[in-house]
């Protein structure tokens, strides 16, 4: 089965940066906790930072599962620059957790699909492929969208969200939203 990169959670350098920082200076207990947000599921993985002779490593703990992975620094002109070190040895920026998984690892060993562009939206697979992958977007906007309206008009993000149910092939939405506007309209 494929796993869409944009339906798992990542967890980039950048999101524990701080803290990496802090590591860099060799401080005492360098922990925290990552939230991890698959829409309507919410969950927390803690981590420290270890102290190697060589390396450094990253304990991510995520329910009964521990992980260790080392972090590489590199140099660059404006900074230094935080990488992990996948199980596979491969130096990358992201660590992926596919929902209802424990496990992170880097995309090529979750053996994660990217965008579909490159898929041919004329072949019936690729259509539905592509409409998969819209529909995962949408939900996860939908989730995060505090409110469709303001002042009985429909806010900028939810005018995206229309936009994307219209781009998976979802004209319900855009029935319902037409709906609920007019019932507002009418109700004002
Ligand atoms: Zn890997």
């Amino acid at each position: 089965m494929r796993i869409l990169v944009e339906s798992c959670f990542s967890l980039t350098a950048k999101t524990i940066k701080k803290d990496l920082l802090r590591a860099r200076e060799q401080r005492k207990n360098v922990d925290g906790f990552i939230n991890i947000d698959f829409g309507q599921v919410k969950t927390v993985a803690d981590y420290c930072i270890e102290y190697g002779a060589e390396t450094d490593f990253l304990i991510l703990r995520y329910g009964m599962e521990e992980q260790r992975f080392k972090i590489a620094d590199s140099e660059l002109y404006f900074g230094t620059r935080s990488w992990f070190i996948c199980n596979c040895e491969r130096r990358v920026a992201k660590l992926y957790l596919p929902p209802q998984t424990t496990k992170f690892k880097c995309r090529h060993c979750h053996k994660l699909t990217y965008e579909l562009n490159t898929f041919n939206r004329k072949s019936s697979h690729g259509l539905a492929f592509y409409r998969t992958n819209r529909m995962i977007k949408m939900m996860n906007n939908r989730e995060k969208m505090k409110s469709y309206l303001y002042n009985g008009k429909p806010t900028l993000r939810f005018n995206r969200w229309l936009k994307l149910s219209a781009l998976a092939g979802y004209e319900n939405n855009i029935d319902d939203a037409k709906k609920l506007f007019s019932a507002i309209n009418n109700y004002n």
